[in-house]
C-alpha cells in the first residue's frame, strides 16, 4: 500500500472572514447541500482509522476550508489522539494547516508547534493590498 495524503475540510464551507474572491461563496450558492457544517468526531474517528488501515510509509493530514481553526481546538486534541490510537504500524505523520490564522493565539500557537503541524497563514502581501479583498462580514480588512 502507498503512502497517503488526505485533504480534510473540517469545517465545510464555513468561515469568519468574507473574502471578496472566494470561491466558496459561488459555489455553495449552487450546492444542494449548501453547508456541512463542522466534521463530527465520529467520522473524524472513521477518517482517521481507515487512513492508517490502507497507508504505509508515511500518512499526510492537510485542513483548510472554509476555515479550519472553526472545527476549534478540541478537534485536533482529538486528531492526535487517534492518530496515536490507529497508527500501529508507527509510520510517519504529517500534519499541515491552511489558515486565515483570525483565531490562532497562543493556545493554538503552543500546540501547532508540540505537534509539529506544518501551518500555512494566508495574506496577500502588505496591508494595503491585503485589506483590498480580505475583508470580514462588515467589510473590515482583516490585516491587522
Ligand atoms: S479566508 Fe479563505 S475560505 Fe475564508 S473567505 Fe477568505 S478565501 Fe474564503
Amino acid at each position: 500500500m502507498p503512502a497517503i495524503n488526505v485533504l480534510i475540510k473540517p469545517a465545510s464551507g464555513n468561515c469568519n472572514l468574507h473574502c471578496k474572491y472566494c470561491f466558496y461563496n459561488d459555489v455553495i450558492e449552487n450546492r444542494k447541500e449548501k453547508n456541512y457544517g463542522i466534521m463530527s468526531y465520529e467520522i473524524l474517528e472513521i477518517l482517521v482509522k481507515k487512513t492508517f488501515e490502507y497507508a504505509e510509509n508515511m500518512v499526510g493530514f492537510t485542513f483548510q476550508g472554509g476555515e479550519p481553526t472553526l472545527a476549534g481546538l478540541d478537534f485536533y486534541k482529538y486528531l492526535i489522539e487517534l492518530q496515536e490510537k490507529y497508527n500501529v504500524k508507527k509510520i510517519q505523520v504529517n500534519n499541515a494547516i491552511q489558515t486565515n490564522g483570525m483565531i490562532i493565539d497562543d493556545e493554538w500557537a503552543e500546540f501547532f508547534s508540540k505537534n509539529k503541524f506544518l501551518v500555512g497563514i494566508s495574506l496577500d502581501g502588505p496591508k494595503d493590498i491585503h485589506d483590498l479583498n480580505r475583508i470580514n462580514i462588515n467589510g473590515i480588512g482583516s490585516y491587522k
